[in-house]
C-alpha cells in the first residue's frame, strides 16, 4: 500500500491511456454505437459497459477507491438500482438504513414492495442494529454516511464485519463523502456506489453514476446492468474523467472551507445548532476520523434560530439549489426540499427541523462565504 501514489496524483492521471494512434495526452472521445465485430475480441458497443470511454474511467475511479473493477452508469440511481436488484429475488431481505437520500428511500419502498422482497430500517448510529435485523433470507445490507442531512456517521468497518460474518453482501452509497476522503472496500465494504452528479463531476452540469467492487461482482452487477440499460455516453465518460482530474484539490479546498464554516457557525449566537462531522462534539466525530482519513467532507447543517426562508434569500453568494458537490456553494431547506414528503412529526424525529438548512460547500475563498453567512444573518426575521 505504501508505494501507492497519492490521491492527488491518481485524479491528475488520465487513467487508461487511450490514444494509441496520435499519442495525445487527453483521451480521446470515442462516440460510435457501431463496431466491427470481426476485426476485435469483444463486440463493443455501449450498453455493454465495454467502450474504451467507459472502460478508463471506470479504471481511474476502481483505482481512486480501492476496488478491483468498476462500472459507470448514466446516474447515481441507475447504479445504485442495479447493484439492489441484481443481488437480491422475490421473498430474499434487506437491512437497511434509515438515513438514506430521499430518492433511494423512496425507490426501495416502492420497487421492494412489487417484487416481493422483505426490507428492515435501522438507525446506523448503532451498528449493532444491523445485526439485530438480520434474518435467514438477509442478502444484502445497505448503508450511507456521512448521511443526508444530519451528517450521521454509521461505523463502516463493524457494519462489513457483521455482513462478512453472515455471509452478506454489504453495500454503501459513498457520495456525500466522495473517494478522496473515505474508501470502504479498504473496511470490508463489497460495494461502493456514487452518485457521479455530486463530486466526481463536481461543475453541476453532469449526471451519472458509478459501482466500485471486486472483479467477481462487477461482472454479475455488468450482467445484470445490460438488461437495464443505464450506461453512459462516450461525452459524458469524457466529462466525468476531466472532472476527475481536479477532484482531489477539489475535495480538499471543500474539506477545509466546511471546517472553517462550521466552526463559524458553531460560534455565532443567531445558529441553534451545527451538524458536522468534523466538530469535537458531534456524537460521531471519533468514528468518522477513523473512517474518513482524507477528511470530512464538504457538507454540513445547521439550524439558525431566525426564518430559514428569509435566510437563505438574503445570501448573494452562495445560491439555492437542491443538487450538491459543486465547486459552487449552493443551500437549500430540507423540510421543504428533499423530505417534503414526510410528515412534520416524522422529520422532527430525524432532526430536520423548519429551521434546518443544508450547505454544500464550494471552493471559493472561505473568508467570502463567511461573509456572505453573517451579512444574512444579521438580515434573517426573526
Ligand atoms: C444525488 C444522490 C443520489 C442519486 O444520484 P442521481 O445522480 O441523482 O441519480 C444518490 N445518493 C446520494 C447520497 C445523492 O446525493
Amino acid at each position: 500500500m505504501n508505494n501507492r501514489p497519492s490521491k492527488l496524483t491518481l485524479s491528475a492521471n488520465a487513467g487508461l491511456h487511450q490514444d494509441h494512434h496520435y499519442k495525445g495526452i487527453a483521451n480521446p472521445i470515442f462516440v460510435s454505437s457501431a463496431y466491427d465485430y470481426e476485426e476485435v475480441d469483444e463486440t463493443l458497443y455501449p450498453r455493454y459497459f465495454n467502450t474504451p470511454n467507459q472502460q478508463a474511467v471506470a479504471r481511474q475511479l476502481a483505482l481512486l477507491e480501492h476496488a478491483e473493477d468498476g462500472v459507470l452508469f448514466s446516474s447515481g440511481m441507475a447504479a445504485i438500482s442495479t447493484c439492489i436488484f441484481c443481488m437480491l429475488r422475490k421473498g430474499d431481505h434487506a437491512v437497511i438504513q434509515s438515513d438514506l437520500y430521499g430518492g433511494t428511500y423512496e425507490a426501495l419502498v416502492s420497487e421492494f414492495e412489487r417484487f416481493e422482497i422483505d426490507s428492515t430500517f435501522v438507525d446506523g448510529a448503532d451498528a449493532e442494529n444491523f445485526e439485530k435485523a438480520i434474518r435467514p433470507n438477509t442478502k444484502l445490507v445497505y448503508i450511507e454516511t456521512p448521511s443526508n442531512p444530519t451528517l450521521k456517521i454509521t461505523d463502516i468497518r463493524t457494519v462489513a464485519g457483521i455482513c462478512k460474518k453472515h455471509g452478506i453482501v454489504s453495500m454503501i452509497d459513498n457520495t456525500f463523502a466522495s473517494p478522496i476522503n473515505q474508501n470502504p472496500i479498504t473496511l470490508g465494504i463489497d460495494i461502493v456506489t456514487h452518485s457521479g452528479t455530486k463530486y466526481l463531476g463536481g461543475h453541476s452540469d453532469l449526471c451519472c453514476g458509478a459501482a466500485l467492487a471486486s472483479e467477481t461482482l462487477c461482472a454479475r452487477i455488468r450482467h445484470s446492468a445490460l438488461h437495464f440499460g443505464g450506461s453512459l455516453n462516450g461525452i459524458s465518460c469524457y466529462l466525468l474523467e476531466r472532472s476527475l482530474k481536479t477532484l482531489a484539490l477539489r475535495v480538499r479546498q471543500q474539506n477545509a472551507n466546511a471546517m472553517t464554516l462550521a466552526e463559524h457557525l458553531s460560534a455565532h449566537d443567531a445558529i441553534l445548532r451545527v451538524y458536522y462531522p468534523g466538530l469535537k462534539d458531534h456524537p460521531g466525530h471519533t468514528v468518522a476520523a477513523a473512517q474518513m482519513p482524507g477528511g470530512f467532507g464538504g457538507m454540513l447543517s445547521f439550524e439558525v434560530r431566525g426564518d430559514a426562508a428569509s435566510f437563505i434569500e438574503k445570501l448573494c453568494l452562495i445560491r439555492r439549489a437542491i443538487s450538491l458537490g459543486g465547486v459552487e456553494s449552493t443551500i437549500c431547506i430540507p423540510s421543504k426540499t428533499s423530505h417534503i414528503k414526510m410528515s412534520a412529526e416524522e422529520r422532527h424525529k430525524i432532526g430536520v427541523t423548519d429551521q434546518l438548512v443544508r450547505l454544500s460547500v464550494g471552493i471559493e475563498d472561505p473568508d467570502d462565504l463567511i461573509r456572505d453567512i453573517d451579512q444574512a444573518l444579521n438580515l434573517t426575521s426573526k
